[in-house]
């Protein structure tokens, strides 16, 4: 018989079946309340005084934020955990706008974080919508070829697929393509059965829900506009500096004695905020998506996506249905105006000025002119971004979308222009930087690998922090 192992947090003591690594445990369905009122224990901090501070503060209520926010307090229920999100619900942005694709990890550099954590992220993603009731389907996805430059293409992608782990990689040709996708032209595709969709707002609200459970605490509408070391102890103990890092909002400060900062198109400005290097900045994305009426939604029934050129970081405008139902078609990318600008005409002076003042994005623009105005003619003329569809599908007319939802990406930019394409983490070497762990740059597939980031961030912070 397996013996139920007891743990001990802020609302109960629970228990959980044995041999489960932490990050898969899956509270409220497989952990029994044993008793709640009388064993319920007043919450002590580390050293078994109680407190008022925090031990550690994570900063961002978006996927990766509430990811890591989730891992911390599973493995380590004794401590007190704070969340701040600065918008007043959880996922409002890149983890509430965004294609809602699991990816399976085929795209990334062998050996990159991309790679690794993505492949691990989609399997525990699977796992975690299982043992919460989260809808998601696994409806494949085909990466096709129209001409026979992407072709000869599509075979370094299955190689990278295959060094990268990915499961179930075939290439199919125009016949079976038309199985899969009867209104999908191509001449040769690369089938992935195992990428799916899911609504990754839901997911991120799931975790929160389950860090709540725990007695971890979240606080939106909290925007953090600063950090400094405290000058006293907030329990006012003999203690000392116990909780020495103050987090500032607008609302009322925050001591803790560790932060973690999931700050997505904030990330650099957190990081400066602590005095961490501005550089790489982040410089936002907009991604508009075409709607596809719903009528014709019989034309799309998995994923499809074009070859991906290799000189930029976004996959191409492609196909994907949704959990609900409909089918969005996108998206492009385009600079936006202002950090966490949805429309044309959201327009922030300071955020303009800063990412043009920034040469990393004037080398860019530089360097992808041509790219960048092709992209905002086809933002701006849905004809044109048919077009591009219609090579996919060429039954595709124009008059079969509308105007559809737009994301913001928030892209890390190196001072030369270039696209920093992996997971970046960071910590300053100030007293208070010593303190702080930024998640600098969190680009797609971070939705899908957000419990495996989760779990390398949590072990950065366990072999930084000593918790
Ligand atoms: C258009 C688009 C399509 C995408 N498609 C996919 C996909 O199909 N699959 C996939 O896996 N990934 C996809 N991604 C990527 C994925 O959505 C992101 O990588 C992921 O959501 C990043 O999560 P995050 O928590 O780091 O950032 P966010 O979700 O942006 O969260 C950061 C949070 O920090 C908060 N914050 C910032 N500053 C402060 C402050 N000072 N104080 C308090 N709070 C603050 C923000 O309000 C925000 O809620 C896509 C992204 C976009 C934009």
């Amino acid at each position: 018989m397996i013996t139920p192992v007891r743990i001990a947090c802020r609302r109960g003591i629970f228990e959980k079946l044995p041999l489960l690594p932490c990050s898969q445990v899956v509270l409220c369905k497989q952990l029994r309340v044993v008793s709640s009122s009388q064993q319920r224990r007043q919450f002590t901090s580390s050293n078994g005084s109680a407190s008022k501070g925090y031990d550690v503060c994570i900063i961002g209520g978006g996927i990766v934020g509430m990811a890591t926010a989730r891992e911390l307090i599973l493995r380590h229920p004794m401590l007190k955990f704070i969340t701040l999100e600065k918008e007043n619900i959880l996922a409002p942005h890149q983890s509430g706008h965004n294609s809602g694709v699991i990816h399976a990890g085929i795209y990334y550099q062998p050996g990159s974080l991309k790679a690794k954590l993505c492949v691990e992220g989609l399997e525990m993603c699977y796992k975690y919508c299982d043992d919460n009731n989260i809808p998601y389907k696994k409806c494949g996805k085909l990466i096709v070829a129209v001409n026979q430059e992407q072709a000869s293409r599509l075979d370094g992608l299955y190689e990278r697929g295959l060094q990268n782990n990915v499961k179930g990689l075939k290439i199919i040709g125009p016949e079976e393509i038309r199985e899969r996708e009867p209104y999908c032209r191509g001449i040769k595709s690369l089938e992935s059965p195992n990428t799916g969709i899911v609504d990754f707002g839901h997911v991120t609200r799931s975790y929160g829900e389950n860090f709540k459970d725990m007695g971890g605490n979240i606080k939106t509408g909290h925007k953090v506009t600063g950090f400094h070391m405290a000058k006293e102890s907030v329990a006012g103990s003999k203690e000392g500096l116990k909780y020495p890092v103050t987090v500032v909002t607008k609302k009322g400060n925050f001591n803790c004695r560790y932060v973690v900062t999931c700050g997505g198109l904030h990330a650099d400005r957190l990081a400066e905020l602590s005095g961490c290097s501005p550089v790489p900045k982040i410089v936002p994305f907009r991604g508009e998506y075409l709607l596809l009426k719903p009528e014709k939604n019989y034309l799309v029934r998995g994923n499809i996506y074009p070859v991906p050129d290799p000189r930029f970081p976004f996959l191409g405008v492609h196909f994907t249905p949704r959990i609900d139902g409909a089918v969005w078609l996108g998206p492009n990318a385009v600079l936006a105006f202002k950090r966490e600008g949805y429309g044309y005409t959201d327009f922030s002076a300071s955020d303009l000025f800063e990412a043009l003042c920034y040469s990393g994005l004037r080398k860019l623009v530089f360097k992808h002119l041509a790219y960048g105005m092709g992209e905002i003619y086809r933002g701006l003329n849905i004809a044109a971004q048919v077009n591009i569809l219609r090579k996919f599908v060429p039954e595709l007319k124009f008059s079969d979308v509308n105007r559809g939802p737009t994301g913001v990406r928030a892209q890390a930019l190196g001072e030369d222009g270039s696209l920093v394409d992996d997971f970046v983490f960071d910590t300053g070497k100030t007293e208070i930087g010593e303190r702080i762990l930024h998640v600098r740059n969190a680009p797609s597939p971070a939705a899908t690998s957000s419990l495996a980031i989760a779990k390398m961030v949590a072990d950065h912070v366990e072999k930084k922090f000593e918790l």
